[in-house]
């Protein structure tokens, strides 16, 4: 009998959402010894997922970590397919999918996002900072969103690195951000913006921010705003110090924060606010939202179970513009066990578990939709790493050959799907950086699904 992942029979997997997880996952199996074939699926017709849609644009360095992705298609392109624009679940189902494929990796990332189930949640104004990052990234399904940047001031809950992102844009001035690929329709926006006052609001103290020391420090290179930290706040107690001594990430954001609070610095068209111990309660308004507020808190308790306490003070700021930027989080795919209080496949190093804890032979998953929304883009490397080892573990077991051997493409174009290739990417990307130039910006992204095979159709035939 042939063996599976010979070159008479090659391991066929499908991975289901092409961002960095994705591309790891491929690049794992690439490195395997079998012989291997995959076709990482996206709902978009661009691949890259959070890197190209989630960095921040002004991130350019960070969004380089692309070529590296592009090497391991091209590197592997007689064995490699990228099929974007496919909506797994809706034009093919995961049922579907496994008749094609030995094996499946779920990679889709975390789609939705986190409630604070405050009272005015749904005024006017309230937004997820998940929303507005897609936005201003270009992704396609979130270009027809209104923000209300002609509010003076902006609340940001949370103060982990999306919400620092999210001040960051708001606070950089025209020319700033013309060094990166924002939109042309974000870039206008927010030149035009009348923010003067971004407040990003923590529940506890520095020593529990969330964020990390490289990203809060940027702040004090901004031309057109100023950073403001309370330098009360950064007074500790026996538990926090505990605390930070014990995590580096910790000791450096306090060196971070002691070294903003002290800065020197003349008055600027806008204000970041660093703002801990505020605790959120409502957020006020009729229709719109007009203001937050919080109870002033104190941590007490043991190092690493301190609680927060109020201490009896209310604060209250004006904010016409709020987004909460509390954490991502997941969203179930019909054919695919869900957890869906954690926003997460249910899985054991990859391998995903029905409802008794066993593994589903064939069913993986890794990235955000494995082990929730945390860690930076490297992170994502040890993760599908350790899927990936898992699925190849599985290989003798796994089910060959395959109930179907036709190509999948013939069926997804059967269905009126227009798909589109990595070498279509290539184009894409091509006419994005081209199309930058002009304006100075590292490139200038197709925003809508028309433009983008409206982009196809005329390259192709040149
Ligand atoms: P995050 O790092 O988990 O931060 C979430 C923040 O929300 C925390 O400050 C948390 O405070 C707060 N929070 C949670 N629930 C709350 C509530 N009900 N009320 C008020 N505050 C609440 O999430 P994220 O910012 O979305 O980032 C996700 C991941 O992407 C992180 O690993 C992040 O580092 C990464 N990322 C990295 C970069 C970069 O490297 N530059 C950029 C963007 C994102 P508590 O601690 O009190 O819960």
């Amino acid at each position: 009998m042939t063996e599976l992942g010979t070159e008479a029979m090659p391991l066929r997997v499908a991975i289901i959402g092409a961002g960095p997880s994705g591309f790891y996952a491929a690049d794992a199996l690439f490195k395997s010894p079998l012989s291997v074939s995959v076709d990482a699926f996206d709902m978009l017709p661009t691949p890259y997922g959070l890197l190209r849609g989630g960095v921040a644009p002004d991130h350019q360095k960070m969004k380089s970590v692309s070529a590296y992705y592009a090497r391991v298609a091209e590197k592997n392109s007689d064995n490699f397919r990228f099929i974007g624009n496919v909506c797994v679940g809706m034009d093919v189902t995961v049922d579907e999918l496994k008749q094609y494929y030995h094996a499946l990796i779920f990679s889709y990332g975390a789609e939705g996002d986190k409630k604070t189930g405050l009272p005015g949640e749904a005024l006017d104004g309230v937004h997820s900072a998940r929303e507005f990052v897609a936005w201003y990234n270009g992704h396609p399904d979130f270009q027809h969103l209104n923000f209300d940047l002609s509010q003076k001031n902006v609340a940001i809950i949370g103060q982990g690195n999306v919400a620092i992102d999210v001040a960051r844009i708001l606070a950089k001035s025209k020319e700033e951000l013309l060094a990166s690929d924002i939109t042309d329709t974000a870039l206008n926006a927010l030149s035009n913006s009348a923010v003067e006052n971004i407040y990003i609001i923590g529940r506890r103290g520095p020593v529990q921010s969330a964020f990390t020391e490289l990203e809060i420090r940027e702040f004090a290179e901004l031309s057109e705003s100023t950073i403001h930290i309370n330098p009360s706040d950064l007074t500790l107690n026996e538990a926090n110090i505990e605390e930070r001594d014990a995590s580096n990430k910790a000791t450096k954001n306090m060196r971070a924060l002691e070294d903003l609070a002290q800065l020197q610095q003349d008055k600027k068209k806008k204000a970041v606010f660093v703002e801990y111990f505020k605790y959120p309660k409502s957020l006020k308004g009729v229709e719109r939202v007009t203001s937050l507020e919080a109870d002033v808190v104190r941590l007490e308790g043991e190092a690493f179970n301190q609680k927060a306490v109020k201490t009896g003070d209310n604060w209250s700021i004006p904010a016409g513009l709020v987004f909460r930027s509390i954490g991502y989080k997941g969203k179930e795919l019909p054919g695919v066990p869900f957890d869906s209080e954690k926003g997460v496949i249910p899985n054991d190093k990859g391998r995903i578990l029905d409802s008794s804890n066993q593994p589903l032979l064939g069913m993986y998953t890794s990235g955000w939709i494995k082990r929730g929304p945390s860690g930076v883009l490297g992170t994502n490397k040890p993760c599908s790493t350790e899927t990936v080892d898992s699925l190849l573990n599985d290989v003798s077991l796994l089910p060959s050959p395959l109930l179907v051997t036709s190509d999948i493409c013939d069926l997804l174009d059967s269905r009126g799907v227009r798909t589109v290739s990595f070498d279509d990417w290539k184009i894409i990307d091509a006419f994005e950086i081209n199309n930058g130039k002009a304006s100075g910006k590292p490139r200038e992204k197709c925003v809508s699904r028309e433009e983008i095979f409206s982009v196809l159709d005329t390259q192709k035939v040149r």
